[in-house]
């Protein structure tokens, strides 16, 4: 049984695997610890993670990174319109109402969902895994930004689902890393808790969260976040400036080209990470535009300089989550740092000044959330032992149940999850109705979800309602959760009736040496569960049927590629078997072969190489395993007799020793 945790950032997402002596990161097929979280479409196949990113710049506009903040919103929400598209090559659109890319695939116009898209990338994580495993995987945890909102995290549980993985958690990736901040310190205080301030300054956002730890369990006491602010946003800032600069010192239009764009994001991504290590640095982009090379010199203090409203926004969100977690600065142990642009010196630097002390950096800054990952799934998985830990986590977005109001009653709504409040959580309502009756269930502050999303989170029926049998109104508990995930539902929903019932009378403790008195019963009126009643739900997601055809789909699409990967595997064999069978026919096996059937075969040899140019350089995978066996059925007997010819003295010699 696989225990496994994802990361999905936005640049990149890491592997980490739950084993017996600890927890390891999952190199992938070229042997880095983190995977592009990019997917590439081509006229024969997708790319993913690694490939993808390579093709990023020859096929930019088939090229969709960014799936992390696409996945569960809609088209029209403007952040996805003005902001996120600045960093989508392709082209946006909707897909039955979520937002998606339309690209070219297998040479046609082709919409993909970000669900989809997610799916895509994840059954690609899932093949890192397993091969790594040596066995298929299936259980898994994974990290999400804490502002996801309901339909967002049922959208990372769907595209799972269609990847053929069973999530068994989605986890807020600030509470996945003070997972292994807690479970790995051996000094956690027993009663008064220990309160560490995690920042995690990542690609695409800002998350600073306060946590309190005490031996075995950890409370996380607030969250706040910049949607806005990240390395990404570090880039668009250096490529916007050097726009201007070579637009003016090459007399271009570089906006008006979109490759340019892609090259120039690129170079600066590079220009930021060596500003990290030196004060000044080169920029140097080949064949930005009409052949030029364009260069230029920059210093950090430039880049400190250019970036000042972005490192100005680090503030609010600290005040926030100290505001909201009741801490004075001198409550707080360490602030841990995390993430990739924790790397540029002024943020460090910046950070510090906020906090007024030193900053600390115990946990592994591009791992930390993967590992607390695998960790939940240790802790989840019943096949795995872990050491006591309990995790508890918070909600960002405060839920509100609306329903019509009832006959002697004006109550219309309830604020039935709070800011903050702890997740997983129930909460049990109560109603009187005589028939079936609708609840919604929506965001109450709006303004903390990005701009344009849709409050609405879940309509629930709450069906077989009758009057009770005199008529009345019937009583009717409703069973309201918050799950791990962060996921609303309501989990039952029954009628209950006041029925005399007979329980014991309490009885005051026996005084010392006086005999326990016979119990007494009482009769007493309770409520009482009578009937279950069936509760439909309706959520901005993907019904069942969608769920089924997405993933068929996906595996489609995942045959297609296998097919192509063995194609070329089938024409690689054919054309290392030429160049082997050929230097070896001419060398060490010509004593085994006719002169004149040797003759043939090589030129053989050379009619399928020259083939392989041109009219075989893209057949099907049976023509190449043909064509293989082909040259087989000659060359095998060859290297066959050279063999008997070379065991021969070897066999002579075992018969002599051992008479
Ligand atoms: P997110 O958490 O926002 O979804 P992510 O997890 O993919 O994104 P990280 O891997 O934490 O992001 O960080 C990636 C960012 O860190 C990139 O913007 C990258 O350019 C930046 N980065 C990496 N190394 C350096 C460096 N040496 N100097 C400056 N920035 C760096
Ligand atoms: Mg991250």
């Amino acid at each position: 049984m696989s225990v496994v945790g994802f990361d999905i950032g936005n640049l990149q997402s890491v592997i980490a695997v739950a084993r017996n002596r600890g927890i390891d990161i999952v190199a992938n097929e070229v042997s880095n610890r983190a995977t592009p979280t990019m997917i590439s479409f081509g006229s024969k196949q997708r790319f993913i993670g690694e490939p993808a990113k390579t093709q990023e710049m020859s096929n930019f506009k088939n090229t969709v990174g960014a799936i992390k903040r696409l996945i569960g919103r809609s088209y029209d929400e403007p952040e996805v319109q003005e902001f996120e598209s600045q960093f989508i090559g392709s082209k946006l659109c909707d897909v039955n109402g979520e937002a998606g890319v339309e690209v070219n695939y297998l040479g046609q116009a082709t919409k993909f969902s970000a669900t989809q898209l997610y799916a895509m990338y994840l059954g690609k994580l899932r093949e890192t895994t397993s091969k790594e495993l040596g066995g298929e995987m299936s259980d898994v945890v994974i990290s999400v930004p804490g502002w996801y909102t309901d339909r967002q995290r049922r959208a990372v549980q769907q595209a799972s689902q269609i990847a053929g993985l069973n999530c068994l958690r989605v986890v807020n990736d600030s509470t996945a890393a003070a997972l292994g901040y807690g479970i790995t310190k051996s000094d956690l205080p027993e009663d008064k808790p220990r309160n560490v301030v995690l920042v995690d300054l990542g690609h695409s956002s800002y998350t600073v969260s306060v946590v309190a730890f005490k031996k075995g369990e950890l409370k996380v006491k607030s969250v706040a976040y910049d949607r806005g602010v990240g390395g990404r946003n570090f880039d668009k800032a250096l490529s916007d400036h050097f726009i201007q600069v070579f637009d003016e010192k090459y007399k271009l239009d570089i906006r008006s080209n979109n490759k340019a764009q892609v090259r120039l994001r690129a170079a600066c991504e590079k220009l930021k990470k060596v500003l990290s290590a030196n004060s000044q640095a080169p920029i140097t982009v080949e064949n930005l535009m009409n052949d030029i090379d364009a260069t230029a010199m920059y210093t950090r203090d430039e880049f400190v300089e250019l970036i000042e409203p972005l490192l100005k926004r680090l503030e609010a969100p600290i005040q926030k989550a100290l505001a909201d977690a009741q801490i004075s600065a001198d409550d707080i142990h360490s602030i841990e740092l995390i993430g990739g642009s924790i790397r540029v010196p002024a943020v460090k630097q910046r950070l510090s000044e906020l906090f007024g002390r030193e900053l600390s950096f115990t946990l592994n800054q591009d791992e930390a959330v993967a590992r607390g990952c695998a960790l939940q799934c240790a802790i989840t998985s019943p096949a795995f032992r872990v050491r006591e830990f309990s995790i508890n986590d918070i909600t960002a977005h405060p839920i509100r149940f609306k329903w019509e109001a009832a006959d002697g009653s004006d109550d219309t709504n309830l604020d039935v999850f709070v800011h903050n409040n702890a997740i997983p959580s129930t909460k049990m309502l109560t109603f009187y109705r005589k028939q079936a009756f609708t609840i919604d269930a929506e965001y109450s502050d709006p303004a903390r979800l990005p701009p344009g999303t849709n409050p609405w989170i879940s309509r629930f029926t709450i069906n077989n309602v009758t009057p009770t049998d005199n008529g009345d109104l019937s009583t009717i508990k409703v069973k309201a959760r918050l799950d791990l995930s962060g996921v609303l539902t309501i989990t039952s929903a029954y009628t209950v009736a006041e029925t005399e019932v007979e329980e014991p009378v309490p009885q005051p403790e026996p005084k010392e040496g006086e005999e326990p008195k016979a119990p007494e019963m009482r009769k007493v009126k309770k409520l009482v569960k009578q009937a279950d009643l069936p509760v439909h739900q309706v959520s901005q997601c993907l019904d069942t049927d969608s769920i089924k055809e997405l993933t068929k789909k996906e595996r489609e699409m995942r045959s297609v590629d296998e097919l192509v990967h063995a194609t070329e595997v089938a024409k690689n064999n054919l054309e290392e078997y030429i160049y082997d069978i050929r230097a070896k026919i001419e060398c060490e096996y010509s004593a085994f072969i006719e002169s004149s059937e040797q003759q043939a075969f090589i030129s053989t040899l050379g009619e399928i190489e020259d083939w392989l140019y041109e009219d075989g350089s893209d057949t099907t995978k049976e023509v190449y395993i043909e064509k293989l066996s082909g040259l087989r059925a000659t060359g095998d007997p060859v290297a066959e007799r050279y063999r008997e010819d070379k065991d021969r003295p070897q066999a002579a010699r075992e018969l002599r020793d051992t008479i």
